[in-house]
């Protein structure tokens, strides 16, 4: 069950205190198929369709290297969810769970990301598979995979900290 921006039963929404300017850029813009939340996959797979990221001028500069990953961790703004709800009901069934033990895009700052398999670059356009945003969605990040990414700096000290 998708929502849209309905309150469902068991459901808390609170008084979010006024935004303060965290100095967010959007950098780009993702095109995908979809134009609805309520088509979009709950979830990327790295076989699904083809969507593209455009990246904007000054920061295509930034891409460069960029194509020797084979995944990325895109992050972007999930700019039609609503902030405020604290408890969340995702199967509207009156069970519910707290925003942060969930993925839901209803968040206090909707970022949402995605690991999507780069398939090419050419320019300021990547064509990737993995994500799940609506067409138009706002990009906010573009990182090598976690889980490929070996530092390049050299290492230092707090590296070999432990409990
Ligand atoms: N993969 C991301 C994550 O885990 O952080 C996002 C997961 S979130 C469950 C994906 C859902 O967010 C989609 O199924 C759709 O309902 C919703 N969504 C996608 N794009 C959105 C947008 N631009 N604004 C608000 N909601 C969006």
């Amino acid at each position: 069950m998708v929502r849209l921006n309905e309150i469902r039963d068991g459901e808390v929404a609170v008084e979010p205190p006024e935004a303060t300017d965290a100095g967010l850029v959007f950098i780009g813009r993702i095109s995908t198929p979809w134009t609805s939340r309520l088509e979009c996959p709950r979830q990327g797979r790295q076989d699904g369709p083809l969507c593209t990221i455009e990246v904007f001028e000054p920061w295509v500069a930034a891409l460069d290297g960029i194509s020797k990953y084979e995944t990325l961790e895109v992050l972007y703004w999930l700019h039609e969810s609503r902030r405020d709800l604290v408890r969340q009901s995702p199967a509207n069934d009156r069970t519910v769970r707290g925003t942060f033990a969930l993925r839901t895009p209803v968040r206090p700052n909707p970022i949402g990301t995605s690991i999507a398999r780069l398939v090419s670059v050419e320019g300021n356009i990547l064509t990737v598979q993995g994500l799940d945003c609506l067409d138009g969605t706002p990009l906010l990040d573009i990182k090598p995979d976690r889980s490929i990414f070996v530092p390049i700096a050299l290492p230092q000290s707090g590296d070999f900290d432990t409990a």
